[in-house]
């Protein structure tokens, strides 16, 4: 069973579909956004899979608890984590105000160590399951290239993809004996709500295709294939890595 966090939209729907099209089956974690996840629990069925969906504020860990006690309760196991939820709140630093700067970073980085906590409690309770796969789990950040590429007027939102690389790693090194695997994805500029207001403009999206060398805007299933990939067997001895995936974004410098 693999959970997605932030699942209702965009990179979180895309993976949870393709993932459920695999053969996995699906808890679906949503906000706020209850007809974006029914949207996503349908296209899991059509793909015959089996989809549970659970509101929770990644940010909250009573929320948290309770969301990964409904899936084991459903579902029996963990084995994949998907830590996607995430959002930009946009300012300059010298009006940032405390609010801005604590949104971001609860959501977009105290809700990936939360689940990531939850997820590899479970993974060491239950060890290696050796009949369907050869780690005990597997956590998968959904991290930004602005975990090194900084990004003016979003202070809060680098901070918290950096630290988000850092905590893959830390965790990557600190549970690998227990045969956990984790992972990030970097995505470049990925058409989603996040960055609607960019990439639906002819300007917007002249000025992101400008920074991208392979000359288009991605989808989030180009995010999704790379995190099936991830997820497998295929990938048994990747762990500790950030993916860039952006169409070469990150060999322009800053
Ligand atoms: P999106 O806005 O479509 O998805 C974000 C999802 O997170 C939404 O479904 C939202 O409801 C959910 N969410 C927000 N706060 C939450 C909370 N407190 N608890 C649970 N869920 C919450 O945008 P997206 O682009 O699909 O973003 C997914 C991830 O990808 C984010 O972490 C984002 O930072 C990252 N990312 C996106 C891009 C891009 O270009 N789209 C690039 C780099 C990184």
């Amino acid at each position: 069973m693999a959970l997605v966090t932030g699942a209702s939209s965009g990179i979180g729907q895309g993976i949870a579909i393709r993932m459920a099209q695999e053969g996995a089956h699906m808890v679906v974690n949503y906000y706020s956004d209850e007809e974006g996840a029914q949207d996503t629990q349908k296209a899991i069925a059509q793909a015959g899979g089996k989809c549970l969906l659970v509101k929770a504020d990644v940010s909250k860990e009573a929320e948290v608890e309770a969301m990964f006690a409904q899936a084991k309760k459903e579902f029996g196991t963990v084995d994949i984590l998907v830590n996607n939820a995430g959002i930009q709140e946009d300012a300059d630093f010298l009006e940032i105000t405390l609010e801005q700067w604590e949104k971001v970073i609860n959501t977009n980085l105290t809700g990936p160590f939360l689940c990531a906590r939850a997820a590899a409690r479970e993974f060491v309770k239950r060890g290696v399951k050796k009949k369907t796969s050869t780690a005990a789990g597997k956590i998968i950040f959904i991290s930004s290239v602005h975990d090194i590429i900084p990004w003016g007027g979003r202070v809060n939102y680098t901070t918290s993809k950096g630290g988000v690389m850092m905590m893959m790693k830390t965790l990557a090194q600190e549970l690998a004996p227990q045969k956990i695997r984790v992972n990030s994805i970097s995505p470049g500029a990925i058409k989603t709500d996040i960055n609607k207001d960019e990439w639906k403009t002819k300007e917007g999206r002249e000025q992101m295709l400008s920074q991208i060398p392979y000359g288009r805007i991605g989808e989030p299933d180009d995010i999704a294939k790379v995190a099936v990939w991830l997820a497998s067997d295929e990938a048994d001895y990747v762990t500790g890595a950030t993916l860039y995936v952006d169409g070469g974004m990150t060999l322009y410098p800053s």
